[in-house]
């Protein structure tokens, strides 16, 4: 089993957050725990975790294997920058760092990207649907803060939309989105063996890695699972892209920095 990071470490935790195992909000408790393995899973005591570790462990070594492979990938890129004599962009940003802001903004805005998932893959009109679809969210790094040290922080929302599986094979090759469809599809079934589940909502993180011309399209999938307290209190509507959208800059600071002049 992994252990428990103090969450008070990631400036990047506050808020709106709650205990994967218990659902009670930071609020209540005082304090969350991320697990050291996924940095994605958040518990508020020891007992929490070990009592859903059952549940999350194949969950968390995916998510674990994913990061991995993005590590791998840095080489890859690197090497074929050289045999390609393509032109790499020395500025760019190597794709284990974007997964590293994939991560921590996966974690920082959980909830708004579950709303939005929620809402965007119809999950209580057409329950089916979300079957086959995933939430694709285009980021991008905001220049204003682009070297943030708050990893979560620098990427904004370009767009949100769902797209189902079929749509993202013709988008970026069936070869390419194969791996990532199959292990959705694992997630989910896994999620639903869980006692309390009512649905899943994954989310496909994406930007675009510049390191090569032309740039790479990175993937990250984050799977949430929807639970019956989070059911209750969602908030249904048509504006929810927009609305994911607005949180993100206003909790990264932009809105209100841009206004003050202090960038
Ligand atoms: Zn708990
Ligand atoms: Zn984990």
């Amino acid at each position: 089993m992994n252990g428990i990071l103090p969450s008070e470490s990631h400036q990047a935790r506050r808020g709106i957050q709650e205990c994967d195992f218990c659902l009670k909000s930071r609020t209540e408790v005082g304090r969350l725990f991320a697990c050291s393995g996924c940095k994605l899973a958040m518990y508020c005591s020891p007992a929490c975790q070990k009592a859903g570790w059952g549940f999350h462990k194949l969950v968390c070594k995916s998510i674990k294997q994913e990061r991995s492979q993005f590590k791998e990938m840095d080489q890859l890129f690197l090497s074929w920058g050289g045999n390609l004599a393509q032109a790499i962009n020395p500025s760019a940003v190597l794709p284990s760092v974007i997964m590293d802001e994939f991560c921590a903004f996966a974690e920082k805005f959980k909830l708004p990207l579950m709303e939005a998932g929620y809402n965007g893959l119809r999950i209580a009109s057409d329950p089916s649907f979300s079957e086959h679809a995933v939430l694709f969210v285009m980021l991008d790094r905001h220049p204003v803060r682009a070297h943030s040290s708050r990893a979560w922080a620098r990427p904004r929302v370009l767009y949100a939309k769902p797209m189902t599986y079929d749509e993202l094979r013709e988008k970026y090759g069936r070869a390419n989105v194969q791996e990532l469809v199959v292990r959705l599809g694992g997630l989910r079934e896994i999620q639903s063996r869980a006692p309390d589940y009512v649905a899943s909502v994954n989310i496909m993180l994406s930007s675009l890695c510049h390191v090569l011309s032309p740039p790479v399209p990175l993937h990250y999938p984050v799977p949430l699972d929807i639970s019956p307290a989070y059911m209750r209190a969602v908030s249904l509507g048509d504006t929810w892209a927009q609305k994911l959208k607005d949180i993100v800059e206003k909790i990264s600071g932009r809105q209100v920095n841009t206004r003050n002049g202090h960038i």
